[in-house]
Parts: structure tokens; C-alpha cells; sequence
């Protein structure tokens, strides 16, 4: 009965178990198999003699916080008719291996939280370098690519880059793969390895304003809309007006430099999330000290305007033309040359106005690679990097 209840407990079947050793720094427990009958695999013929027994130390999910290992008593029968020796059949564990199934599905799904392989390695019994061993076929991808395909870089600074790229579904957000490196050769041999049909069924591309991503689209991604990311290219608008306060800034006397500290959070926020007491220190600062800063910023709050509006595509892609035609004679020099990366980039920010796709998933993925990095203490090897944040993501 007592044992029964061990059983359950450990989910073990079909096995005895003939002991459990509670000890200081380990839980043992004894177990064998059942007396069967066995088909040699060498002859076919059938047997039930034992020859002699062996005993395996197999690591086993631990008990109570305590590394747990399974001490098995293996029988190995003789075959009498080629009387050759053979290892019974057994569900506890496959063949060269040191820990049980279930140990192994233990550390993959530890693996799956924002914790270093040293924490698992710790945590299961299992040595750090048995783990690193096994992280690379963990990174299994998808095959298959999806209709809308987000592209971005993060600092992993991980094998040889300091760059790494992520491609992201943007209607589930699901991780589809990392790629080492962000250079152009190497997005083409990763991207030639697709099927016409597979990369046809991509239907949107969505891209921050660098130019190698755009090349990737025109060759490989035929069928599909460029999307500019409006989170990357509103920066360059939000950028023009940081870029004007530092330089407004720069020109204060020291003694006035103070009332201008908090312009930064005021004048890159948008208007609408101030506080009341904010808004009337933003003005202060809009209508005092620089009329490039005020225009700059009133022209970013237009274009965060379009971005957001609930307006149908016409008219937002009307107020966008206007927005540049503008700004391309804007008396602020930085503005122009906002308003002539736009330019460049027409197409593909028109293409965002009319969909809802941008990298804003790759902002959350952002942050967790960043606190991966830290509990690791960095990431050095890159197969091994990109299985954690496959497994983190799925
Ligand atoms: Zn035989």
C-alpha cells in the first residue's frame, strides 16, 4: 500500500520500488522492474533467465528543493538459445542517458523563464555545461514565414555582432526567428532559403528606415507592402525637437539653465498625456526661449497627430503630404531634413497609415532580452542565445 502511494506520488509505473533514502544532501530511491519475460534482440527467441544485474544512478526531478536520483537495479538476461547477454526493457530511461525524460522537460521548461542556465543547472541537478550542451536543439523555428513579417535589430552583442535581428509575427507577436547578424549577405543566405510560395505568403513587411531591410523586401518579398515602423520614423521627428532643446540649452547662461531641466520629458511627451501644472511649464518654455524649438515641436505633435488619428487612410495620407510638403520649406533647417527622410520614405509611411502593423511588439521582446543579458551576465555563444529567446517567447 505504502509503496502504491510512492508510486502515484513519483509517477512512476511499472516499476517497485524497493527503498527511499532520505539523506542530508540527496533523496535516493531504489527501484527495479518487475521479472519479465523478454524477447532477445538477437535471435527473437524468448527468455526469463537472469544473468546478473547492474546498478545505474539516473538523475531524476528533484524532491523538495533536494537532487533526486533513481538508483536502478537492471537485470541482464541471457538469451538461451544464442546465449548472448541483453539489458532488460525499461520505460525509466533510453538508452546512454543519465537522466530521466521528465528531468529533461523539467529544465526545458525552467529554461523558459528569465533566469540564467546556471540557476537551472542548479535547480535540476543537471550540469551547466550538460545544459549549454543541450540549449542548441532547442532552437527549432519555424519553417514557415508569416503574412505580416516584422523586422527589427536588438543589442544582443552576442557571438560575433554586436546586432542581432528579430523577425516577429506582427498579427501574433510569436517570435519566428534570430538572425546573428543584420548584414545584408547574411539576410540573403537566410532568406534564399525559402520557397517562392513561402515567401510570397508574406503580405506585409514592416521595417524601421534602413535601407538593407528595404533591399531584403525588393528581392525576396515580392507580394508584400513595405510598412515604415511609425515608431522608429516618428523618432526622427521627436529627435529634431531633443536635437533643438540641447542646442537651445547649450546657449543658457548657467543661472537660467535650471528652469529648462525638465524640458526634455515636456517637450518630447505628448501634449495630451501633461498634467495641467505641466502644460503651463511647457509653454513657459515654447514661448520664451527659442521660436525653432516652438515650431519643431508643434510640427511633431502634428505628425504624432496623423500617426494616431482615427481618421479614414485619404485623409490621413493627405494630411502626411502636406506634413512634408511643409516642412521640406520649413525655416528650421533640422525640419527639412526630417521632412527629406520622409521623402525618401514616402511609399512605405503612407503604407503604415492604412494598416495597423508596427514593431511594437519588439518593444516587450526588447526589454526581455535585456533582462536575460543581465541574470546571465551576457550571452556569448549565439545558438545558445537564440534558443533562450525562443523558448522565453513560446
Ligand atoms: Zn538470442
Amino acid at each position: 500500500m505504502q509503496t502504491n502511494c510512492i508510486k502515484n506520488l513519483l509517477d512512476l509505473k511499472d516499476v517497485f520500488i524497493k527503498n527511499v533514502k532520505n539523506l542530508k544532501d540527496k533523496i535516493e530511491i531504489y527501484v527495479e522492474l518487475p521479472h519479465h519475460e523478454q524477447i532477445c534482440p538477437y535471435c527473437g527467441a524468448i527468455t526469463s533467465k537472469v544473468h546478473d544485474y547492474y546498478t545505474q544512478t539516473i538523475k531524476d526531478i528533484p524532491i523538495y528543493f533536494k537532487p533526486t536520483n533513481l538508483i536502478y537495479h537492471k537485470r541482464r538476461y541471457e538469451c538461451k538459445n544464442c546465449e548472448k547477454k541483453f539489458f532488460e526493457n525499461n520505460s525509466i530511461i533510453s538508452k546512454y542517458q543519465r537522466r530521466t525524460t521528465r528531468l529533461t522537460g523539467f529544465a526545458i521548461n525552467e529554461l523558459r523563464n528569465l533566469v540564467s542556465q546556471a540557476d537551472v543547472a542548479r535547480k535540476t541537478n543537471i550540469s551547466p555545461s550538460v545544459i549549454s550542451k543541450m540549449l542548441p536543439y532547442l532552437a527549432v523555428t519555424n519553417s514557415s514565414l508569416p503574412r505580416v513579417l516584422c523586422i527589427d535589430e536588438f543589442k544582443g552583442n552576442t557571438g560575433h555582432y554586436k546586432y542581432q535581428v528579430a523577425l516577429i509575427n506582427g498579427e501574433t507577436h510569436e517570435v519566428v526567428d534570430i538572425l546573428e547578424c543584420r548584414q545584408k549577405h547574411s539576410l540573403c543566405e537566410y532568406f534564399k532559403n525559402f520557397s517562392q510560395e513561402q515567401l510570397d505568403n508574406v503580405k506585409y513587411f514592416v521595417t524601421d528606415l534602413w535601407e538593407t531591410y528595404k533591399d531584403i523586401a525588393f528581392t525576396y518579398f515580392r507580394k508584400a507592402k513595405i510598412i515604415a515602423d511609425h515608431f522608429h520614423f516618428a523618432r526622427y521627428a521627436c529627435n529634431t525637437v531633443n536635437d533643438i532643446r540641447i542646442s537651445v540649452q547649450k546657449n543658457l547662461p548657467k543661472n537660467q539653465r535650471k528652469y529648462f531641466k525638465h524640458s526634455r520629458k515636456l517637450l518630447l511627451s505628448r501634449q495630451c498625456n501633461l498634467t495641467d501644472e505641466q502644460k503651463d511649464e511647457l509653454s513657459y518654455i515654447l514661448i520664451n526661449y527659442s521660436e525653432d524649438l516652438r515650431i519643431a515641436y508643434r510640427e511633431k505633435e502634428l505628425l504624432l497627430d496623423i500617426i494616431h488619428s482615427n481618421d479614414d487612410f485619404e485623409t490621413k495620407s493627405k494630411s502626411f503630404s502636406d506634413w512634408v510638403k511643409r516642412n521640406l520649406e520649413s525655416p528650421v533647417i533640422q525640419l527639412q531634413e526630417c521632412a527629406k527622410t520622409y521623402q525618401h520614405w514616402y511609399t512605405e509611411i503612407k503604407n503604415s497609415l492604412e494598416v495597423p502593423y508596427s514593431n511594437g511588439a519588439t518593444e516587450g521582446f526588447n526589454n526581455k532580452i535585456k533582462v536575460l543579458k543581465r541574470v546571465s551576465f551576457g550571452m556569448r555563444s549565439f545558438k545558445n542565445f537564440k534558443a533562450r529567446i525562443l523558448l522565453l517567447n513560446r
